[in-house]
């Protein structure tokens, strides 16, 4: 098989046979000619398939080392798909501080269901291993997690999960599979918000599921017919270009990102740096096992106030004060009153989102730019 960089190029995409065309068509026709009723070329209705979707579902597969790709016109509709392949009365157990979206799917629609999901924390195997039951059907896993940046051991989780004859699901947004292929380590299926470092521009929502078994892509693709959760082909044209340059943009994030978190984590204003790459991090060993790089999410709690915080994060010029992630720019968000606000404040600071708590998203800027913005915001901020 060829290598990563060439497979995030060129898998799924060819040049046009009719007119050399090298990069995918942006195939907006809706409808597709049959010779005879039922007799069609691979299309019919592009809500069923479409080709420039097919080049993006088969480019995922291909990077993510799965035999097949779904595409879905959101994170969260990919991860209701596969909520959806699950009945009334099963069980999951899901990590506890899973992204706030996924957490609302299953707490607050499928619950109204009947489907029970516990949440536990995933990085303590024994915890998990005392969660699971005869009942639980789905095991839902993110590592990195958000904010804090949890490493799981994907592997020992999904033997677990395998015991229970229960799927082993991976939210892979945070890692990308240019760091890390969950299928590799016993994962069922692989699950992306195609809005974050895939797509890579911050210009595009989309979302992607991964998987080997032919069975499960199979119900996977009747909820995209079904349901209709599908992208259009210009989304799909646009995290296809995205994905080709996922290998240099990922150096890039990873290298800027190790460099602020070792300086974040010498500066005095700094109680605790979060990064899987820091020997200092808890899930560090686990992450360099299971991952190539240690990704762009840096989270750092100052030793500030909840409003001398948030002062910092509007203070920035470089990085831009902003939800999401994953984007060449860099983001700048207060957890505590921005993404996790949601949370009430002793149960947020219970799992460790203090007021002083900072989200990076490390851009590709030149990383002394980003080092100078952070400390002038910093002074300008905290006393
Ligand atoms: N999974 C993770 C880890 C995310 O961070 C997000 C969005 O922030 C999602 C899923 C949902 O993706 P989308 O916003 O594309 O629906």
């Amino acid at each position: 098989m060829e290598r990563f960089e060439t497979r995030s190029i060129h898998a799924g995409q060819a040049p046009d046979d009719e007119t050399g065309a090298v990069m995918p068509a942006i195939q907006l026709s809706t409808t597709f000619e049959q010779d005879a009723p039922g007799e069609d070329k691979g299309y019919e209705y592009a809500r069923t398939g479409n080709p420039t979707r097919a080049a993006l579902e088969a480019n995922l597969a291909s990077l993510e080392g799965g035999e097949f790709g779904r595409a879905f016109a959101s994170g969260m509709a990919a991860i209701d798909a596969i909520l959806h392949t699950l009945e009334a009365g099963d069980r999951v157990v899901a990590g506890n501080d899973v992204y706030g979206g996924t957490h609302r799917l299953l707490t607050q629609v499928y619950d109204r269901h009947d489907l029970e999901t516990k949440f536990v924390d995933v990085t303590d195997l024994d915890a998990l291993e005392a969660a699971m039951t005869p009942d639980t059907e789905l095991l839902w896993l993110e590592s990195p997690t958000n904010p804090l940046l949890s490493v799981v051991a994907i592997e020992a989780a999904a033997e677990i999960a395998d015991e229970y004859d229960a799927l082993c699901a991976v939210d892979n947004t945070f890692a990308t599979p240019y760091l890390q292929r969950p299928l590799d380590h016993g994962a069922d299926l692989v699950c992306h918000s195609l809005t974050k470092y895939l797509g890579g521009h911050s210009d595009v929502v989309g979302g992607a599921i991964v998987t080997d078994d032919e069975g499960l892509d199979d119900q996977f693709g009747f909820v995209q017919n079904a349901a209709g959760g599908t992208p259009g082909p210009f989304e799909s044209f646009l995290v296809l270009r995205g994905t080709k340059t996922l290998p240099v943009r990922m150096d890039r994030h990873c290298e800027n990102a190790a460099q602020l978190a070792s300086w974040l984590e010498n500066h005095d204003a700094a109680d605790q740096v979060y990064y899987p790459g820091l020997d200092s991090h808890p899930g560090h060993e686990i992450a360099a096992e299971q991952m190539d790089d240690f990704g762009g999410m840096v989270s750092v709690e100052f030793d500030a106030s909840l409003d001398e915080t948030s002062e910092l994060v509007a203070a920035t010029e470089v990085f831009t004060l902003a939800e999401s992630l994953g984007g060449v720019e860099s983001l700048i968000e207060q957890p505590a009153a921005m993404t996790h606000a949601a949370i009430p404040r002793e149960e947020r600071i219970e799992a460790g989102l203090r007021d002083g708590l900072v989200r990076l998203s490390v851009g590709l800027e030149h990383v002394e730019d980003l080092q100078a913005d952070l400390q002038q915001a910093i002074e300008a901020a905290i006393e």
